[in-house]
């Protein structure tokens, strides 16, 4: 397949899918489709033309991941624009159920043994529909302070959050170093969205993970996330911790790193999101 020529197939993404595309849904922010070409069964989403950056940093993220070697993701053929359309064209895989508890630790162990030297990503990306910075740092307190808390601190300001929520994060921000005190996590490659959602499994049972915001971070951040939104269980963390172990101060930055999800959240669909944020910055700012 000559996937330039499929871009020239995909000029009116809209017609193609209503045609030849089955709708798949179950995404949060684009419409995407099982698309017919040929022979070729493709994965596509699509968006307005102004986000056609986020589909290139997803794809940057689909490729990081790739060239890892430890977990499968679609294969990217091809992001681009089309009229008033953006579109990124993968790889269809047949999903179904969860890999088992192992396998998963395995594998996100494995890429979480892939390191950077500093934190930060290539290029920025979208947590949800939010922008998310990726401005490569040394200081990991620094990234997650300034790129992240502080980030969705300013956008629940501009979005009318109460004060006490806003004045609070902002004192958890100034105390953020005593989260690591005697803890100096490495650059790990993150998913950097791992709830339940973007994890499954193919035919053969390998664990299979898409949609990512990936950066390089704290491992427990991805561990983090995936208890968010979910429940790995015990199998999953046993078997992960043979690979990598987890830092007793995991269950204190757990809630720190889920903040950062659960204010994207209040700042993305508001209801009860922004009092669970506060509660959370309470109980950390008590510890
Ligand atoms: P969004 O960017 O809108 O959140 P997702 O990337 O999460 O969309 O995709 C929506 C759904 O499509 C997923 O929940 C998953 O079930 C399915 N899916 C994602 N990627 C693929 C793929 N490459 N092949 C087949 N199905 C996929």
């Amino acid at each position: 397949m000559d996937w330039q020529l499929l871009g020239g197939e995909l000029t009116r993404v809209s017609e193609v899918a209503q045609v030849r595309a089955t709708p798949v849904m179950g995404g949060d922010i684009n419409r995407a489709f099982r698309v017919e070409i040929g022979n070729q069964t493709c994965f596509v989403k699509t968006n307005r033309a102004q986000l056609l950056s986020m589909f290139e940093a997803e794809r940057a993220g689909l490729e990081a991941i790739s060239a890892s070697n430890t977990i499968r993701v679609p294969e990217v053929y091809l992001t681009g624009c089309q009229g008033d359309e953006a579109y990124i064209v993968m790889e269809y895989i047949e999903l179904g159920g969860r890999a088992s508890p192992e396998r998963l630790a395995q594998a996100l162990a494995a890429m979480h043994h892939c390191c950077h030297k500093r934190f930060g990503f290539d290029c920025d990306n979208t947590i949800g529909s939010t922008p998310q910075r990726n401005t490569y740092s040394d200081d990991w307190v620094e990234f997650w302070r300034l790129q992240r808390l502080e980030f969705q601190l300013r956008l629940a300001q501009r979005n009318g959050f109460d004060a006490g929520l806003i004045d609070a994060g902002r004192r958890l921000c100034e105390v953020l170093d005593d989260f690591f005190v005697d803890y100096r996590p490495r650059a790990s490659l993150l998913h950097g969205d791992l709830w339940g959602g973007n994890q499954s499994a193919d035919a053969a049972g390998n664990p299979v993970i898409y949609d990512p915001a990936c950066y390089y971070g704290d491992h427990e951040a991805d561990l983090a996330m995936m208890e968010l939104f979910g429940n790995p269980g015990e199998r999953f963390f046993a078997a992960y911790r043979e690979r990598f172990p987890i830092d007793p101060g995991y269950r204190w930055r757990r809630d720190l790193y889920n903040l950062y999800h659960v204010l994207n959240h209040a700042n993305l669909f508001g209801g009860g999101y922004g009092a669970q944020a506060r509660r959370m910055i309470e109980r950390l700012l008590q510890r």
